[in-house]
C-alpha cells in the first residue's frame, strides 16, 4: 500500500483528531533528552507510557509518510542542533516484577533502577552495568556491556512490536554481539525484558555496584556531558589508546573537546558544544587513526542529522 505523504504538523492534526487522549509535546529539545546535552528542537514528542498508545500511534504511522525515531535515555546520541523533522517518541514503560531469580521490566526502565531492584532482591549478575546512564531498551539494543559483562549474559528474553503485533525472542534469537543485537538494523520497539539473574548477598552486589561506579568515576570524564565511547573497539586495538597515540588528547573544537581523562570520549565543555563541532572531531580522529594505524574506526553512539 502506498503511504500518504504528509508533514509532521499534519500528522499530528490528524492524530489528535484520532486519538485526542494522546499528549504531543512540543516543548522539548534533544538538549534536554540526551546525556550530551546537544541537539535541536523536537517538533513532536509523544511520551509512551503504555504500551495500547505506542500501538495506536505506530498502527496510523503505517499510513503515513512519516519518520520516527524511539528515544530511550538519550545516552548514546548525538543529534543536530537543526529542529527535527521526525516523530520522536519517549519509551516511557516502567514497570517492574520481580519472580524468584528473573525481573521483568518496561524497557523504559533506567539501569540504575534496575540495579537497585536487583541489590533489594539479593540477586547477582548486573553490577557491571552499574553507572551506565540508559534504559533496558537502549541497553538491548546496543548490547551495552562493560567490565566484563553485557546484556546478552543476562537477558532471557525480549517482547517487541513493530505495531501489528507483539513478539517475543529469546537470547537465542537476539543474535547478540560486540554492542549489536537483532534489534541493530531495524525500527522495532522493545517493550518488555526479562532479566535473569542468580541468587547472591544483597551487600556483595551493591559492593561491586558502588566499587564499579567508583572505577568508572576515576577513568571516564563521568561529570562532563557525554555519549559514553563515540568508537566501537575494533579488533585487537582500543580506541582510546589510538586516539591518545595520534596526540589528540584534549583536542578541542569550539565547546566540544577530546577528554583529557579517557580519550575514547567526547565531552561537552559548559554545555556549550554544537552538533558540527563534535562532528568535526570525530572526523578529525577518524582521519589521523586511520592515516597513522591503516585502521578505520566506526562509532559506536548513534548520530543523528
Ligand atoms: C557517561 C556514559 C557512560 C557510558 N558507559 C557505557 C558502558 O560502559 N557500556 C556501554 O555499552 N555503553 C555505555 N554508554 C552508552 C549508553 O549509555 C548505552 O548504549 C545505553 O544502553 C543506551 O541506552 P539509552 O536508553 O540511553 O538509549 P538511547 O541513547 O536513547 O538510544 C540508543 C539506541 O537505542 C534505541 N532504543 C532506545 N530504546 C529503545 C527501545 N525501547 N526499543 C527499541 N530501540 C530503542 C534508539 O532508537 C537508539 O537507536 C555510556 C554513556 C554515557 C553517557
Amino acid at each position: 500500500m502506498n503511504k500518504q505523504k504528509v508533514t509532521l504538523a499534519n500528522f499530528v492534526k490528524i492524530l489528535n483528531k484520532k486519538y485526542p487522549e494522546i499528549q504531543v509535546k512540543t516543548n522539548y529539545t534533544f538538549k534536554d533528552l540526551t546525556t550530551f546535552k546537544i541537539g535541536g528542537k523536537i517538533k513532536a514528542l509523544i511520551e509512551i507510557t503504555q504500551i495500547d498508545i505506542l500501538l495506536k500511534v505506530l498502527n496510523l504511522i503505517k499510513d503515513y509518510d512519516i519518520e520516527y525515531f524511539i528515544l530511550g535515555k538519550g545516552s548514546n546520541l548525538l543529534v543536530s542542533d537543526k529542529p527535527c523533522n521526525f516523530l520522536v517518541l519517549k519509551i516511557m514503560l516502567n514497570s517492574i516484577t520481580v519472580r524468584g531469580n528473573k525481573i521483568i521490566c518496561g524497557a523504559g526502565v533506567g539501569l540504575f533502577k534496575l540495579n537497585q531492584i536487583a541489590i533489594k532482591n539479593n540477586l547477582t549478575g548486573l553490577e557491571w552495568s552499574f553507572g551506565i546512564p540508559g534504559s533496558l531498551g537502549g541497553a538491548v539494543k546496543m548490547n551495552a556491556g562493560s567490565f566484563g559483562g553485557e546484556m546478552s549474559f543476562v537477558t532471557e528474553c525480549v517482547y517487541y512490536t513493530d505495531g501489528n503485533k507483539i513478539y517475543k525472542k529469546t537470547n537465542k534469537g537476539l543474535k547478540f554481539s560486540y554492542r549489536k543485537s537483532f534489534f541493530s538494523n531495524n525500527n522495532f520497539v522493545i517493550l518488555k525484558v526479562i532479566i535473569s539473574l542468580k541468587k547472591g548477598d544483597g551487600e556483595q552486589v551493591k559492593k561491586l555496584c558502588l566499587q564499579n561506579f567508583k572505577k568508572r568515576q576515576e577513568t571516564q570524564p563521568y561529570n562532563l556531558p557525554s555519549a559514553g565511547s563515540v568508537f566501537k573497539r575494533p579488533k585487537n586495538e582500543f580506541a582510546p589508546v589510538l586516539i591518545e597515540r595520534c596526540s589528540l588528547k584534549g583536542f578541542k573544537c569550539g565547546g566540544a573537546q577530546i577528554s583529557t581523562k579517557h580519550c575514547g570520549f567526547i565531552v561537552n565543555i559548559n554545555n556549550q558544544a554544537t552538533f558540527n563541532q563534535v562532528f568535526k572531531i570525530i572526523t578529525k580522529i577518524k582521519k589521523t587513526v586511520s592515516k597513522k594505524f591503516d585502521i578505520i574506526l566506526e562509532e559506536e553512539i548513534i548520530i543523528l542529522r
